[in-house]
């Protein structure tokens, strides 16, 4: 054997293969696009398979006919500090003290001290308020798992919230152990962005404001939960939610150009869900529950299993809640998995040869000259003379 994925388009980084090898070789390294992928070492290996046949990335899927749809729901947290300081309706918070106050762990992913993202553990809601906010970055899942297996063998309740890949991971490091005490929340997932293009966005950030980052926030409702605003706060007390840098790593996020490759082949993008339950942004809803959304953020939740129904009636009565359905909280993310941008390769070839600022003027249209193009491109299309004028320069 020399590895445990061919491609890395077979590999989402859950770290379950790392934890299951008996004799510990396998070691998390990361590539040239800031991703970490599992590494073995030959002189260790015993040839043992176990890495290969708990990866469930790579598991065959599954030709049996689909399970029950799930129940869905449009949902608020009742209590509107927390909907502020979460990202859709405050659905992870309802659920997370629900654990919490069984005496239970939850984990998620949070900033660390260097706004990294990464996964910890909660056993107090202060602790849980950090997991609190979507952060688009593949978080580094570290220990989790094994901690997880320990935390559950010693008779804890514990909450696991992340992308359905880490979930499906976790589960299947978990095979034959018991799983009771275990609830598995996933998202419905649009990829997750290179940690180190994230690194490279803050950088740029704290050059032009000549301080240190200090917060972020992936998706600020200072304007609403509709549109999509990035908001960072530096150590001098400064914020910058306005320049056009601060609101440039959407765009690379939403352009494709640097979500993970297995993010393109995800195999979680249907109403077939590993996790008990699913929480999301309920997109959509001004047209099929217009009543209901008041731009302050509504969670979509999918209730998968029996387990996830339990959990979902404990905390219902912290909740304004409406009964959806599959149809009316359809997205693409529910279809299919985000298509690859096909700059992506040059992409990642030009940052390497000509660095961040470089990719930035051009993948994100931060030069002055790109926007001025653009800008004139729009105010000629409007006026139906676009086509025209590319016909007379030959580009038509
Ligand atoms: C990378 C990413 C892509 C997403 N894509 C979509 C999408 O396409 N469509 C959609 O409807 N919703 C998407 N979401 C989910 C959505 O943004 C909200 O996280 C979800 O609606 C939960 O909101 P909340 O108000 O209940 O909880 P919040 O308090 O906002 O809780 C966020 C939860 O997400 C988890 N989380 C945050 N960042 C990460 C991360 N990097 N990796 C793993 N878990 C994380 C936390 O552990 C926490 O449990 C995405 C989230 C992330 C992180
Ligand atoms: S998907 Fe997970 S289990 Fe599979 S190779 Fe990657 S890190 Fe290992
Ligand atoms: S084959 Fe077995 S020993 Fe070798 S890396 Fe995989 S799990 Fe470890
Ligand atoms: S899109 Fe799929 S592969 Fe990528 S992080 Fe989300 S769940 Fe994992």
């Amino acid at each position: 054997m020399n590895a445990v994925f061919d491609r890395p388009g077979d590999c989402c980084g859950c770290t379950a293969c790392r934890h299951v090898c008996p004799v510990q070789a396998i070691t998390m390294k990361v590539d040239d696009e800031g991703f970490q992928y599992p590494d073995i070492d030959q002189g260790l290996c015993i040839d043992c398979r176990a890495c290969k046949e708990v990866c469930a990335f790579q598991r065959p899927r599954p030709s049996a006919p689909p399970s029950p749809q799930p129940s869905v729901f449009a949902v608020q947290h009742g209590d509107e500090a927390v909907r502020a300081a979460s990202t859709s309706g405050g659905m992870f918070t309802a659920l997370s003290d629900l654990v919490l106050g069984r005496g239970g762990v939850v984990f998620g992913a949070a900033f660390d001290q260097h706004l990294n993202v990464v996964h910890l553990e909660a056993a107090t809601p202060a602790e849980r308020d950090r997991l609190r906010g979507s952060k688009y970055v593949q978080s580094d899942l570290s220990d989790s798992f094994p901690r997880i297996a320990a935390l559950l063998k010693s008779g804890r309740e514990v909450l696991f919230s992340g992308t359905p890949c880490q979930t499906a991971g976790l589960a299947a490091f978990l095979e034959g152990q018991d799983r009771a005490g275990l609830l598995l929340c996933d998202i419905v997932c649009h990829g997750t962005p290179s940690p180190l293009i994230w690194r490279e966005h803050l950088t740029n950030l704290e050059r032009s404001h000549r301080s240190r980052a200090v917060a972020y926030q992936c998706r600020a409702k200072d304007r609403g939960w509709h549109g999509h605003l990035e908001k960072v706060t530096f150590e001098d007390g400064r914020s910058d939610c306005r320049s056009r840098a601060s609101q440039s790593y959407k765009d690379l996020f939403y352009a494709h150009l640097m979500l993970r490759p297995a993010c393109h082949e995800c195999r979680y993008t249907s109403f077939q869900r590993t996790s008990d339950l699913t929480i999301a942004d309920f997109w959509g809803i001004e047209r099929t529950l217009a009543d209901f959304d008041d731009n302050r953020g509504t969670s979509l939740v999918l209730v998968n299993t029996p387990k996830g129904q339990a959990a979902f009636e404990a905390v219902q009565g912290q909740l304004r809640t409406r009964v959806s359905t599959t149809k009316d909280c359809l997205q693409p993310q529910l279809q299919h998995p985000s298509r690859p941008a096909p700059l992506r390769a040059r992409f990642w070839q030009d940052y390497h040869a000509r660095g961040y600022r470089f990719v930035l003027d051009h993948y994100a249209g931060l030069s002055p000259m790109r926007r001025l193009r653009r800008a004139a491109g729009l105010g000629l299309q409007s006026l139906g003379l676009l086509k025209l004028v590319k016909k007379l320069l030959g580009r038509g």
